[in-house]
Formats: C-alpha cells, sequence, structure tokens
C-alpha cells in the first residue's frame, strides 16, 4: 500500500479538534450580513478576526478598502523563484430571514451529531476554516515549503463584490499568482468528490417597448395598434431555430469547443425529476448535459405589461418590458454577444416600436483546461483524501468574480469545495459537517504538499 500524503493532516485535525472547532464558532458569531447596513460593525469585527487569525498562521496581511466593505489579504513568500497560490474565500453571509424557519438562532452554532448548524457554517465560513486550518498544518507538518501562499477572503461577495471588483485591477501586484483557487463550491456528494474548472459568463438586457402614449381600449383600437407585448414576442419566437439554436447571426462566433468527455456527468435526469420540468429541449448536436454546461444560452427571464388585475380590463398597454440573459461561453465577449442580441430586436420588432434597451454588467466565462496542473494538483490531492477517483465539472452558472480575479492574478483558475446542495445555504437552518471540515482541510494541506513537491 502507497503512503498516503493527507492521513499526517487528518491526525493533525483529530489533534487540533477542539481549537478548530472553537475557532469555527468564534467566527459563526460574528453577524457579518453584507445586505444589511445595521450590521456594519459586525461585518467590520468579522474582517478583523479574518486579519488577525491570518497573522497567527504566518501571513503578512493588508486591509484592502473597498467602498463597501473591507477585504482581507494576506501572503506568505518563501522564496519568489517557488510557485505561487492564491486562495479566495469571503467573510459575509446571506441574511438570515425568515428568522422563524431556524430552530436555533443563526449565529448561534449548535453542533448536531457530525453536523453544525449556523449562518455561513458552509457558505463561506466553513469553507474558508477549513482553507486556513490546511494551510496552516501544511505550514506545520511539511518541511518542503517550496510554495508561496497567498489568500484574498472579500466581505461583499453575497451583495455582487461590487467594490471588491473594482479595486482588483488597482492590486494586480499583490495577487500576481500562478494558481487561483476559488474555496466556494460544492460536490455532488461525498461519494462524488468533484473539482471545478470554471463556469459560464454572462450578459444582460432590459428592454421597454411603448406602443402608444398610454394605455388603448381594445374595443376601439384593437385589430388596429400594435399591441407591444405582441411586438416583443413576435421578436422571442425568432431567438431559437428548429434545432434549438440561437437564430441570431454571430451568436456563436468565437465560441470554444469543449471535450465534455473528460467531466463528470451528474444525473441530470433526477434533477429533472425533482424540479419537475415538463418540457426539454436542447441544442442539436449537443446533449442535455452539454447544453446545460459547456454551450452558450438565450433566456428570457421575464416579459410583463397589461393588466393583471382580478376580473378584466380590455387593455391594449402601452408598454411591455421584457428581460433576456445569455449564457455565455470561452471566446464570447459579454458585450458584443448583448450588442447582437440588441440589434436582432431592433431589426425584428415591429415597425413604429418604441424599443429602449439597456445592456447590464457581465461576465466573460472561464474554463480552465482538464490537464492545467492546478486541476493535475487539486484531483491528486482528492483522490488521496477521498480514495477514489476526483470528477471535473464546470459549473452552467456564473461567477464574475473568478474572471475579474482571474484577469489581475494571471492566474490558472480552479474551484474547490465541500458544500453539498442539502446544506441549505441562503436558507434556514444552513449546517455543514464536521467530517467534512476534516477532509477539506486535508484537500488543501494535500494540495499544498503536492504542489511544493512537484515544483512550478
Ligand atoms: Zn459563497
Amino acid at each position: 500500500m502507497t503512503d498516503r500524503y493527507s492521513e499526517k493532516y487528518g491526525n493533525w485535525f483529530d489533534q487540533n479538534k477542539k481549537h478548530i472547532l472553537d475557532e469555527f464558532f468564534t467566527y459563526l458569531k460574528f453577524e457579518s450580513i453584507s445586505a444589511d447596513p445595521e450590521k456594519k460593525t459586525e461585518v467590520i469585527k468579522c474582517s478583523q478576526w479574518v486579519e488577525k487569525t491570518l497573522k497567527s498562521i504566518g501571513f503578512e496581511t493588508q486591509v484592502w478598502d473597498t467602498k463597501v466593505n473591507p477585504a482581507i489579504f494576506g501572503e506568505i513568500i518563501i522564496d519568489p523563484s517557488y510557485p505561487t497560490i492564491l486562495f479566495y474565500n469571503h467573510y459575509d453571509v446571506q441574511p438570515v430571514d425568515p428568522l422563524e424557519l431556524w430552530e436555533s438562532p443563526p449565529f448561534e452554532p449548535r453542533v448536531d451529531g457530525d453536523l453544525i448548524y449556523a449562518r455561513g457554517a458552509c457558505d463561506d465560513k466553513g469553507l474558508n476554516v477549513y482553507t486556513l486550518f490546511g494551510i496552516k498544518s501544511f505550514l506545520e507538518l511539511t518541511k518542503t515549503q517550496k510554495v508561496n501562499i497567498k489568500i484574498i477572503i472579500e466581505g461583499e461577495e453575497e451583495v455582487g463584490s461590487e467594490g471588491f471588483s473594482k479595486v482588483l485591477p488597482q492590486k494586480k501586484k499583490e495577487l500576481n499568482a500562478d494558481y487561483l483557487v476559488v474555496v466556494d463550491i460544492g460536490v455532488p456528494s461525498m461519494q462524488e468528490p468533484c473539482i471545478s474548472l470554471g463556469c459560464r459568463g454572462i450578459t444582460t438586457l432590459d428592454m421597454v417597448c411603448e406602443g402608444s402614449k398610454s394605455d388603448l381600449h381594445s374595443g376601439i383600437f384593437g385589430g388596429v395598434a400594435y399591441n407591444p407585448l405582441r411586438a416583443l414576442s413576435e421578436v422571442i419566437a425568432k431567438l431559437w431555430d428548429k434545432d434549438g439554436k440561437v437564430a441570431i447571426d454571430g451568436f456563436y462566433d468565437g465560441v470554444e469547443s469543449f471535450d465534455s468527455s473528460v467531466l463528470f456527468e451528474p444525473d441530470l435526469q433526477k434533477e429533472i425529476e425533482l424540479v419537475g420540468i415538463n418540457s426539454l429541449y436542447n441544442e442539436k448536436g449537443f446533449s442535455t448535459f452539454e447544453s446545460s454546461t459547456i454551450r452558450p444560452t438565450i433566456e428570457v427571464n421575464g416579459l410583463s405589461g397589461g393588466y393583471f388585475g382580478p376580473g378584466f380590463k380590455t387593455v391594449i398597454p402601452a408598454r411591455a418590458t421584457c428581460k433576456i440573459s445569455c449564457r455565455l461561453v470561452p471566446g464570447q465577449d459579454p458585450d458584443t454577444v448583448g450588442n447582437l442580441v440588441a440589434e436582432f430586436f431592433k431589426k425584428n420588432i415591429a415597425k413604429g416600436m418604441n424599443l429602449e434597451i439597456e445592456l447590464g454588467h457581465g461576465g466573460s466565462a472561464c474554463h480552465t483546461p482538464a490537464d492545467a496542473k492546478i486541476a493535475e494538483v487539486f484531483k491528486s490531492a482528492y483522490e488521496d483524501v477521498f480514495e477514489k477517483s476526483c470528477g471535473l465539472v464546470v459549473s452552467g452558472g456564473s461567477v464574475p468574480i473568478m474572471k475579474d480575479l482571474k484577469q489581475a492574478s494571471s492566474a490558472e483558475l480552479l474551484g474547490v469545495g465541500l458544500g453539498l446542495s442539502s446544506d441549505n445555504i441562503h436558507a434556514p437552518n444552513e449546517h455543514f459537517g464536521i467530517e467534512r471540515l476534516k477532509k477539506g482541510m486535508m484537500t488543501i494541506a494535500t494540495a499544498l504538499e503536492i504542489l511544493a513537491n512537484k515544483g512550478a
């Protein structure tokens, strides 16, 4: 039997378990809700605790003022010629309402068997704590520390990272790294360990279509005045061709192909049944799985106008509104795609309609190749810890901050984390498992050791 790297870290966890849990509980008690202005003091106190903890591990720290909430940066530079890894976490949490559905107060951590209940127990304080103890145990137990470690922990992820993303371009020197590891995701299950090669991008459009100065009586103007709801619906109906492809010229220009055979395929059928989808489609030539992860999409997120009150009001509404978003893949630029969609609507909308379109703040996709070094390092670490093969996934969702961080750090990106969909993140009774705290810590420490042994 070959020796496992991770075993000693598991033992370290067992020996230090009380201390780790004490620290975790202290962290969980801060009511660091970034969405609530009344919790500002708690948010600041939490950020100070994070900085103090980084210092105690041996990091040189910096506090970055972001105009929203401070971000805490730390670095341990052993030798600039060694590879540098940058970790990302966030210390802010979601609001707690509806409070009455919590079985115990959200900021008084409660242990029940293996589970710890508190707001942030998983997202992202649990993952953050195991990252920090992973680093600490690596520094304590490993002789060859041929790796530089940086970490950035922001305090506004749950409110969109607006201030944080704005300071990133000025922090390129600090953030510069070979590898960027975002520790803020989940695995399908603890029997199916996975790491993420990235996510899709997004672009959004807000539209207002105006057909008349005021609402019209359909008895007088029906059959004459063009209804803005009809006008928008007609264009929407043209967005896809019969093969399920987006029918906008140039939409697929530059799209990079991705070999989906390297990816772990979740049981989509089960999820489809769970949420009860009645009607499915996918892009011709691509599976349901591929259509939901590695292909770009266009979606109508909202369409409104007219009368929705009780009874009937026979009206031709003056205006109709529509919200459209596109999920993007590598090779697509959010603004370019947004403009293509806007042009398509302008070109196809009924003559005379006044159509105003506003493009939202988008983000590009980022996919790390499956054979990237950081993916190999973490895959090995996961396999060492779990004694199972580790899958690769790409997320169909979009995390714009990933792209911003990747740009600022010029690093190869990877997403990791042992969250589970059953952890109730963002919901009442959020929880995380002690065994996962241990395994998570082992994955971080083991990955660092593998990286240190391998060199750049
Ligand atoms: Zn998170």
